[in-house]
């Protein structure tokens, strides 16, 4: 029997999954989650790692080379490292990745590595600790940085921070991360304040696109140049200063939609596909774990459901309707 494999109506090869381990998370940052009144999966709702591991495998057998673990914060669910492990050992799976705030990531980065984990992007939007501790509503910086070398020590790299920008909170400290490209090997990747799941006033005027940061790289005078070497990278447009051993990027699914060479998938925590991340659209794995050839046809049909462009610039324009229906899930509750 011939197995098919994850292309849409559009053409788009899907070789890559991103996995929502858990909906809960140790931080509070203000552009995922309420500081209170959060309602969090009951753990019988949450996919086991056997279940995981099954979806895993039939979506492996279906092309998906590439898995991301992420949540919530993947690192709060117990013992993560056998869930890699478990996944590493699927054949046709080529590379595991990990986002995560970092927090609890210090004393595991060598454990994860050893299960088989590949590589790590890490939240970090901001160097402050006084601010740092306001986005994140309570979380200290430091930590973040010894895991970054924690995980330098443990080999995970290239090293991604993901850096989210809001005007007027943390876009003074652009220059800083770039600069820190220049004597370190990461990759400092600028991405747009999506409106997921709460597309309210707060969004648009927080919003900034990204050609903010071109702007700030020229009024620096700075002489950079794309980079087309970063490992992993997706939909990053990534720049390195001249003589740095680190780079930059910018990932601007809100200004350039990016959707035209999209290829992921996305596993919920309770168990849901979800083709795009903006649209309401789901399918319910439990419904026919176990049935395999059932499994593969929701993958398919899933697929078929998944929009040509997410149309998330929209909400930027006032009286602008979008064609689908957005997903009223927060990003922790999809897997960002
Ligand atoms: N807790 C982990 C972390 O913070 O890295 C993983 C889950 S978090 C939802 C995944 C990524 O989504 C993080 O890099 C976070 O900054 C980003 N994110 C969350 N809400 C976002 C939003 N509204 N717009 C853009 N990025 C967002
Ligand atoms: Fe938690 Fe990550 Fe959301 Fe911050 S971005 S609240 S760390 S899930």
């Amino acid at each position: 029997m011939t197995i098919p494999r994850l292309v849409d109506s559009f053409g788009r090869q899907h070789e890559y999954l991103r996995i929502s381990v858990t909906d809960r998370c140790n931080l509070r940052c203000v552009y995922c989650m309420p500081e209170e009144g959060m309602e969090f999966e009951p753990t019988d709702k949450v996919l086991t790692y056997e279940e995981i591991a099954d979806v895993v495998r039939v979506a492996a057998g279906m092309g998906i080379s590439k898995i991301r673990l992420t949540g919530g914060e993947p690192l709060v669910r117990k013992e993560l490292e056998k869930l890699v492990g478990m996944i590493s050992s699927i054949p046709g799976i080529e590379d595991i990745s990990l986002t995560t705030n970092g927090v609890f990531l210090a004393s595991r980065a060598a454990r994860l590595k050893e299960a088989g984990l590949t590589r790590v992007n890490i939240s970090l939007d901001s160097l402050r600790p006084d601010r740092f501790k306001m986005i994140t509503r309570g979380g200290n910086v430091k930590k973040v940085l010894d895991s970054i070398d924690a995980c330098v020590k443990a080999g995970l790299t290239p090293i991604k921070l993901n850096v989210v920008l809001m005007k007027g909170i943390n876009d003074d400290e652009i220059i800083d991360f770039i600069t820190m490209t220049q004597d370190n090997d990461i990759n400092v990747r600028f991405i747009e304040y999506m409106p997921i799941g709460h597309s309210d006033s707060r969004w648009k005027n927080l919003y900034l696109p990204l050609t903010e940061v071109k702007e700030i790289c020229e009024r620096q005078n700075w002489d950079y140049e794309p980079s087309s070497n970063v490992k992993g990278s997706g939909p990053s447009e990534n720049y390195r200063l001249k003589g740095a051993i680190g780079s930059f990027g910018l990932i601007h699914p809100v200004s350039e939609h990016f959707c035209k060479s999209c290829n992921r998938l996305r596993l919920t925590a309770d168990g849901f596909i979800k083709p795009c991340l903006a649209w309401t659209e789901q399918f319910q794995v439990r419904d026919v774990l176990g049935d395999d050839d059932a499994l593969r046809q929701m993958f398919l049909d899933a697929l078929g459901t998944k929009p040509e462009n997410h149309e998330m610039s929209k909400f930027l324009l006032a009286g602008s309707k979008t064609t689908y229906t957005p997903t009223n899930r927060r990003m922790s509750q999809i897997g960002g």
